[in-house]
Formats: C-alpha cells, sequence, structure tokens
C-alpha cells in the first residue's frame, strides 16, 4: 500500500517510533540489571523517570499529529471547493507564464475561445488571440503585470458578433516576492454594456428623432454657461416651434407628422456645428444651444441670428414624405411647413437654465404673434 500521509505526518509517525525503541530498549537494560545489587537501583529508578517522560512526549507527539491530519483533511477539501468554483465559474479563469504563454485556462475562457479542450490552449502566447488593433496595448499591460502590477483593461472583438470583454492582470508572487507567473481574469460584458447603453439612450435621448431630450440639454447648458463664465463668451438659445403642424396630423395622420419630425430634426442637426446642441422638447417643439460665439454682444447677436435665419430657411423647404402602407403600398405626402423662433443670448450670468429657457419661450411666442415664419430675440435688459 503506499503512504498516503503528508511528510509532516510522516515526520511524527517516525518521532513515535523512534521513542518507543528508547523506551523499549530502556526497559530491557534496566529489567537485565535488576540483578545487581546498590548502586544499579538508581539507574533503575532513571529508567522509570524516563519512560514516563517518553510516554507524556509520545501522547502529545500523537495530538500533533491528529492535529496536523485534520489540518490537511482541511486544506483537500478547500483545495477542491476551489477548483470546483474556478471550473464552473462563469468569467473566464486562466494562469500566464513569465514568457505571457497560457498554463491554463477554465471551461469559461475556452467558451470565449471557442475552443473545446484546455490542450488546444496551452502553451500558446496569450497575446496570440487579441486583435491586431489592441496587441500593443495589452503587450505593454503584460509587461507591466508581470513587473509585480495588477492590471485592469477592456477590449473587444471584431466580427458580426463584436464582443467586448473586461480583463485584468495580477501576478501571483512566491516567497521571496518576485512574480512567478500571472493569474488573468476576463469577462464577456457586451450585454451589460448594450443595457447601459439603452438607459443612457432613454434617459437622454428622444426615442423618435434621436435627438437629446430636455434633461440633456438642461445640462448641456448649464456646462456651457459655467464655460461662458471663464471665457467671457455669449452662447444662444433658440427656441423652436413648427407652425400649424397638427393640420399635417389631422390631414395624413400622425405616423406622417413623425415622418415630418424626424426629417425637421435631421435639418436642424444639418445647419449647427459640432459643439452645438439640437434637443426636442416634446411635441413640435425644438431648442437649440450655439455654444462660444463671441466675446462682444452685438457679434453674438448677430452671429446667432445668422444660424437662426439658415434654420428657418432650412426648415421652410418643401418636405417630401414617404410612407409604407401594410399592403406594401408606397403614399407620397408634399408638405410645406415653417417654424417660428425665439432667440435668446446668455453669458454666465446668474439666471437660471429654466430661466434662459423661459426668454427664449417668450421670444417664440412674439414670433408666432407677428404671423409665424419669423424670429425674434430676447431682450435681457427687457
Ligand atoms: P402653432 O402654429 O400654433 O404651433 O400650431 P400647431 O398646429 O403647430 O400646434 P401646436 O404647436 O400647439 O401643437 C403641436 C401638435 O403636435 C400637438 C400634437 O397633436 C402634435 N404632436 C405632439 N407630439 C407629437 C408626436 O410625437 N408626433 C406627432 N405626429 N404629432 C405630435
Ligand atoms: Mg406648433
Amino acid at each position: 500500500m503506499p503512504d498516503r500521509r503528508g511528510p509532516n505526518e510522516q515526520s511524527l509517525h517516525a518521532e513515535i517510533t523512534r521513542l518507543n525503541k528508547i523506551i523499549q530498549a530502556l526497559m530491557n537494560r534496566a529489567e537485565r540489571n535488576t540483578s545487581i545489587q546498590g548502586s544499579d537501583f538508581n539507574m533503575f529508578q532513571t529508567a522509570i523517570t524516563l519512560e514516563d517522560q517518553v510516554r507524556r512526549r509520545t501522547a502529545e507527539l500523537e495530538d500533533a499529529r491528529q492535529e496536523t491530519e485534520k489540518i490537511t483533511r482541511a486544506l483537500r477539501e478547500s483545495e477542491n471547493r476551489h477548483r470546483l468554483l474556478i471550473e464552473n465559474s462563469p468569467v473566464s479563469i486562466h494562469e500566464i507564464d513569465l514568457a505571457g504563454r497560457i498554463i491554463s485556462m477554465n471551461r469559461a475562457g475556452l467558451v470565449m475561445r471557442g475552443v473545446q479542450e484546455e490542450r488546444e490552449v496551452q502553451g500558446t502566447f496569450y497575446l496570440d488571440a487579441a486583435r491586431e488593433a489592441d496587441r500593443e496595448i495589452i503587450g505593454k499591460l503584460l509587461s507591466r503585470a508581470l513587473a509585480g502590477e495588477t492590471c485592469h483593461f477592456e477590449f473587444s472583438t471584431n466580427g458580426p458578433e463584436g464582443k467586448i470583454f473586461k480583463s485584468c492582470f495580477v501576478p501571483i508572487k512566491n516567497k521571496s516576492g518576485s512574480t512567478e507567473k500571472l493569474m488573468g481574469i476576463t469577462e464577456d460584458i457586451t450585454e451589460r454594456k448594450k443595457a447601459e447603453e439603452q438607459v443612457q439612450q432613454l434617459a437622454f435621448y428622444d426615442t423618435l428623432t434621436h435627438l437629446p431630450n430636455r434633461r440633456l440639454l438642461l445640462d448641456r447648458l448649464r456646462l456651457a454657461m459655467a464655460a461662458g463664465k471663464r471665457n467671457n463668451r455669449y452662447g444662444a438659445l433658440m427656441f423652436l416651434d413648427l407652425d400649424k403642424f397638427k393640420s399635417l396630423n389631422d390631414t395624413h395622420g400622425h405616423e406622417m407628422g413623425d415622418l415630418l419630425l424626424i426629417e425637421v430634426a435631421r435639418r436642424i442637426t444639418c445647419c449647427l456645428r459640432e459643439v452645438d446642441t439640437v434637443a426636442r422638447f416634446g411635441g413640435d417643439e425644438f431648442v437649440v444651444m450655439l455654444c462660444e460665439l463671441d466675446l462682444d454682444q452685438k457679434h453674438s447677436f448677430e452671429k446667432a441670428g445668422i444660424v437662426a435665419e439658415k434654420i428657418r430657411v432650412t426648415l421652410a423647404e418643401p418636405y417630401l414624405l414617404k410612407r409604407s402602407k401594410d399592403e406594401g403600398e408606397e403614399i407620397f405626402v408634399e408638405h410645406q411647413c415653417t417654424s417660428s423662433i425665439g432667440v435668446v443670448l446668455f453669458k454666465g450670468h446668474n439666471a437660471s437654465q429654466n430661466d434662459i429657457l423661459k426668454w427664449a419661450d417668450s421670444a417664440m411666442y412674439q414670433a408666432k404673434a407677428s404671423g409665424r415664419n419669423g424670429i425674434r430675440f430676447f431682450d435681457i435688459q427687457s
């Protein structure tokens, strides 16, 4: 039978055997000497005391042996538990050697790599599986991890599935503190990222036109006002409402109205720079924010006026709207629609974002009251 005991247990057992042998030898010697009278009696006494000590020590060693056995069993159980956890973990857990080659990889890792057997990845270079575009950056992180630093990173894969992964390298160090291998952990976060994007989209964007919504515009206005305080430049806010939009809904249906709103959003966006924002406020109302116009108020008015006029003219161009009926038949509608625009300038003044919106809105109502298809400026002094 092979000896299944650990090295500690074996050495304890050897010690017990050795001590038992010593006892036996002493006892034998004492027995042989019982025939000798006088001075040999002391030797007999000594042997008895020694035997007593050895027995006590033997009992202690036996206790220690049992304790070691218990610890060994617990360690073995804990090791099995960890192995089970790693093997069934939903994230890839892999080990990488000092040359950057894969030593081991759990099942989730093999699935992520699209292979069946661990031996298919064992011994291959970790970097070989990275996208060409990511190889340099991941290679640098790998070197830093081998130098003892824990590194976190994200990367994505090519192809139609376009997966996104979150990963880290953790250096595993030996007793002297030098790295002997790396533990790598990689999680597929594609679904989580998609969900985050959807939440972001729903919270900050209009579902029909995909333009920023009121909440996002107010936030950008807050930032633009803070920037205005620092750089002393004016910005402009325009409130825009389509004229007699309801008539399109009434004559051609809500869906045709939706198509017009989408086209209006596209046309306004085409009139703006990247730094500007157009938001849909609901219904047929849009708000445009122009940033960093000019240090001078008059020049800022002029610049805002030029953009407002460009938008007004662009929106007044005829629309050709096309909708498919359920039966596949296509319906075309030609439509003419104008807009009324109210403009207000802002800088880092003490008004709130809602005040600025209110002023632009009241200028827009003046444009409506003056016969529509026009632009009115709100005078902050008034
Ligand atoms: P005015 O010149 O005074 O602005 O007249 P208007 O007909 O444009 O009327 P108003 O701006 O007061 O109303 C906008 C209408 O837009 C009200 C509503 O029926 C319609 N509407 C609101 N939201 C939507 C939408 O998401 N899609 C469509 N198709 N219509 C909408
Ligand atoms: Mg309207």
